[in-house]
């Protein structure tokens, strides 16, 4: 017998299957909107002008090599990567408080803080892998993530279908009753895959609930300035618990905001408490040198040349604030094709209430299309997975008609 004799078939992930559909399907009036990808108002996938230049200038310089990196990434970068999320002014930073990794884009930080957690974090003195929380639905890709570093999945409830909104209330009932010190994984912004943030007020009240039950914030930050197209708004909720002297971390990925997807850019953050009873830097220390060695069996090093193109935009003024303005471009657009999606399944009359779309943010909208509606779309060679689920980064004015049109056919 060979060891291949037994493996069974995997299935394979629902949403590239999506995807290859789309590209299998001859017909030319076909979307894509499965893919978390931004397309521009030709539907054609859109290099960052900003990036462009800053791999220009990579390509230009005598000294970059092909070099290893060290273990735990390219320094430059990961400081001003910490910089992006907490905040230039933010006290964690100035007192010293947060050790940064450069990671295989957000999923590599992500899979770094699961390990992490499931190797050395032991609440409530249970010798076992702590209970990570998740929004129900949350990316789907979590649950394989934290399942691959063995720890346990719980789901705090998120989403309130027959409204399309947040069930803001069930959400701080789970959190509040899940046992004290528990991990709990927050999308910083633009929630994938229902668009929907808790507001201002209601971060602060889940701050509260999660300081006084000791829960520990696990931040997934994917989308940082591609949701509203300013760094700082979209990094509110990350500010807002690190303002609170939590120990907590962040997944922060570039692969969005910079249009960056494939070169695989992105930094893991561990910060910890000012109410700290040990030194910080020893602190630091033992817990930076953890991650490396985790780091280390994963991957060895993490990739140079993104984070080189990356690290060149973050660090010269002039290059940062023509991407602030790429990032005002890419939100705008979808934003734009938000608000004109909703007007036109309103002026069809197209039976139900479309506020959501509107009122949701970032890559995605929930549409509230059932599967058996889903499947109809796609027998219009409109592509999407079956949870109703559509990039907005797929619409533009010249398929948003046909789009709306078959939205209204199969919603009747
Ligand atoms: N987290 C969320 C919620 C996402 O939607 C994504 C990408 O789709 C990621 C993390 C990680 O993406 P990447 O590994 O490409 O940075």
């Amino acid at each position: 017998t060979f060891i291949s004799d037994t493996v069974p078939e995997a299935p394979q992930d629902p949403l590239f299957s999506v995807t290859s559909a789309f590209y299998d399907d001859p017909s030319d009036k076909k979307i894509d909107l499965s893919i978390g990808a931004y397309r521009d108002g030709k539907g054609k996938v859109w290099v960052l002008p900003v990036v462009k230049k800053a791999a220009a200038l990579v390509a230009l310089d005598p000294e970059y090599t092909h070099e290893y990196l060290p273990i735990t990434g390219l320094v430059e970068f990961t400081d001003a990567a910490r910089k992006v999320c907490l905040g230039a002014e933010s006290g964690a930073i100035k007192e010293r408080r947060v050790t940064s990794l450069q990671t295989v884009s957000g999923t590599g930080a992500l899979h770094l803080g699961a390990l992490f957690l499931s190797k050395f974090y032991r609440p409530n003195g249970i010798d076992k892998p702590p209970t990570i929380y998740v929004s129900s639905p949350t990316w789907s890709n979590h649950p394989q993530i934290l399942g691959l570093a063995h720890l346990p999945i719980a789901t705090y409830r998120y989403f309130d279908a027959a409204n399309r909104s947040l069930d803001f209330a069930g959400m701080l009932a789970d959190i509040a009753s899940a046992p004290p010190k528990s991990v709990i994984l927050l999308h910083a912004c633009a929630h994938n895959p229902t668009g929907i943030d808790p507001s201002p007020a209601q971060w602060k009240q889940l701050a509260s609930v999660m300081a006084e039950r000791h829960h520990f914030a696990f931040f997934d930050s994917a989308y940082q300035g591609f949701a509203s197209g300013s760094l700082d708004r979209d990094a509110a909720a990350i500010r807002l618990f690190a303002s609170y002297g939590f120990e907590m971390c962040i997944a922060q990925s570039f692969a969005k905001n910079c249009g960056i997807y494939g070169q695989r850019v992105g930094c893991f953050h561990f910060i910890t408490s000012p109410a700290l009873d040990a030194d910080v830097q020893d602190t630091l220390t033992r817990v930076g040198s953890q991650l490396a060695l985790l780091q280390r069996a994963c991957i060895s090093n993490p990739p140079v040349y993104g984070a080189r193109v990356v690290s060149l935009i973050l660090n010269t003024p002039e290059l940062f604030d023509e991407w602030a303005e790429d990032l005002r471009v890419m939100s705008g657009r979808i934003l734009h094709m938000r608000q004109q999606l909703r007007i036109r399944l309103e002026q069809l009359g197209t039976p139900g209430s479309w506020q959501h779309i509107t009122d949701q943010i970032g890559m995605f909208s929930f549409t509230g299309l059932t599967e058996e509606q889903c499947l109809l779309m796609q027998r219009a060679h409109i592509y999407m997975p079956l949870n109703g689920r559509i990039s907005m980064a797929g619409l533009n004015l010249e398929n948003l008609e046909y789009f709306v049109r078959a939205m209204d056919r199969v919603v009747r």
